[in-house]
């Protein structure tokens, strides 16, 4: 599973641990009621707290509390009734208070679990070491002015959670998992709206090689990383550069870099001597967080099914394959379209129409669930056209097709096409004599001892028929008469 360097003097191995940032889906920032909608105009969502005035003072957004608490529990984590805000002391033309308010020795939630799925089903558990809350910086704008530097402070105080995972991931893949999976489940939880592209994900990468089975490696960090396929380039990139470092006789410098994903390379941002001294305090500002087992109890008792939970539901329950569970509840629109499907239906069939049919042509054409020709209501009666005999498997794959494209209903388009399956042995026996007595050499050679010759006469007889003969009917019929 892990990703393996063949340097000139042996294997290296890869580890990475990830720090994501997700901002917290909440109306109001972490300690002032400025609205927070992603898009809006610059510095028009920026209150007296967020500009740093002097003399104003943070309130805690109770909103965010929550969501960190419910976020904690999704990843089976320790929550910490007790935890404490600290000064993070740094300057920076986009933090005007000229410290972050973050958690440091103390954080909201400590140690969990994230389980990330692998291709062919399989699965790994990675460590996760803490989530702390945070507030986000302001934005500087480079590009706008010739010889000034502007800034835009609405995302100034946005609540974030800070997500930081033990270094147990052994490869891009795992790190992509990584990152799937904990925005399908903030996702699930409604605590972050996980959208990398504007920014509400974004992640650190910590790379480091080994030689199998000794100690950790010398890490570098790349910064701010807000999309997948990034994120898997950059460790590719970042791990290969270390091993043709170590292999030529150097060592690695703790350093943090930069991902260019233009260039697709790292550089450095600063080295470990040039790290910040954050000074770190506690906000005398605010007084520590605590809060009851209720608060958590009850924020617990709300918790949705969740993805992991939702898997082994359609496993056990429904005898789906584990690989199909995983695709159908990586998003929760999707598992709930599958079991809207799947309600009072063969689970197993529903599964494959989704997956298959429905997920083929939604790429095909570039669209979404969401606005998916095709409602779950609509699949679910074409699924009963199906079952009750009306139309054959075959036939039903083509009325999709027309579902798809022109949005009328399974049974408008079976009665408009004449498609219904033709179960009338009358008929059917009239189209197998017509297919026998067309083709007398076939029949000789097939009562010579050519056996499968029978599924040329199945064709045949399906063909003539427009596909629309029952397949079980022909069958039946069909030998009986070929063997004379
Ligand atoms: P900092 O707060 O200075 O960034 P931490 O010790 O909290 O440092 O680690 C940050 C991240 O780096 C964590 O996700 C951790 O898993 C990861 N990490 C730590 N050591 C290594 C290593 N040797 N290789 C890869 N990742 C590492
Ligand atoms: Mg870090």
């Amino acid at each position: 599973m892990g990703m393996i360097i063949q340097g000139a003097t042996g294997d290296w191995e890869v580890v990475i641990g990830l720090e994501v940032h997700a901002q917290v889906t909440s109306n109001a920032k972490l300690f002032s009621g400025a609205a927070t909608k992603y898009g809006a105009e610059q510095n028009t969502q920026v209150s007296f707290v967020d500009a740093a005035m002097p003399g104003m003072l943070p309130v805690i957004n109770e909103m965010a509390v929550e969501q960190a608490v419910r976020t904690g529990l999704g990843l089976k984590a320790k929550i910490n009734k007790y935890s404490v805000f600290d000064r993070k002391n740094y300057f920076y033309a986009d933090l005007p208070q000229g410290y972050q308010i973050s958690q440091f020795l103390q954080p909201i939630v400590g140690e969990g679990i994230l389980t990330i799925d692998l291709k062919d089903g399989e699965s790994r558990d990675i460590g996760i070491t803490r989530l702390h809350l945070e507030q986000d910086a302001g934005k500087s704008i480079h590009d706008q002015h010739p010889t000034m530097t502007l800034v835009d402070l609405n995302r100034s105080g946005v609540a974030l959670m800070e997500i930081v995972s033990e270094p147990d991931m052994r490869s891009p893949e795992e790190a992509a998992a990584y990152v799937k999976k904990l925005r399908s489940i903030v996702r699930y939880l409604g605590t972050c709206d996980g959208n990398m592209d504007e920014g509400s994900m974004r992640a650190d990468v910590n790379v480091s090689v080994r030689r199998p089975g000794d100690e950790l490696g010398t890490r570098c960090e790349m910064k701010n990383i807000n999309s997948i396929r990034f994120i898997q380039q950059s460790i590719i990139y970042e791990a290969n550069r270390q091993v043709d470092i170590l292999e030529a006789g150097g060592t690695i410098a703790q350093e943090t870099r930069l991902y260019d994903s233009v260039k697709g390379e790292t550089r450095t941002m600063r080295s470990k001597e040039e790290a910040h001294d954050y000074q770190y305090f506690p906000d005398p500002d605010l007084l520590p967080l605590q809060f009851d087992d209720a608060f958590v109890e009850k924020i617990k008792a709300d918790l949705p099914e969740l993805p992991d939970e939702k898997k082994a539901r359609f496993v056990t329950e429904l005898g789906l394959k584990p690989y199909d569970a995983g695709v159908l509840v990586s998003e929760k629109e999707t598992a709930d379209f599958f079991e809207a499907v799947a309600e009072g239906r063969d689970a197993k069939m529903s599964a494959n129409w989704v997956t298959g049919e429905l997920f083929g042509n939604l790429n095909r054409t570039s669209k979404s669930l969401s606005n998916s020709p095709v409602s779950a209501e609509e699949l679910g009666a074409l699924i009963d056209l199906i079952k009750d005999g009306t139309i054959s498997n075959r036939i039903a794959k083509e009325v999709f097709e027309e579902m798809f494209d022109t949005g009328k209903s399974a049974s408008d388009i079976v009665e408009e096409k004449g498609l219904k399956q033709v179960s009338d042995t009358g008929a059917i026996e009239a189209a197998i004599d017509d297919v026998i007595a067309a083709n007398p050499d076939k029949l000789e050679e097939y009562r010579g001892g050519k056996d499968k010759l029978l599924g040329f006469f199945m064709g045949q007889v399906m063909k003539a028929t427009g596909g629309k003969a029952n397949p079980g009917v022909v069958n039946q019929l069909l030998k009986p008469k070929l063997d004379g």
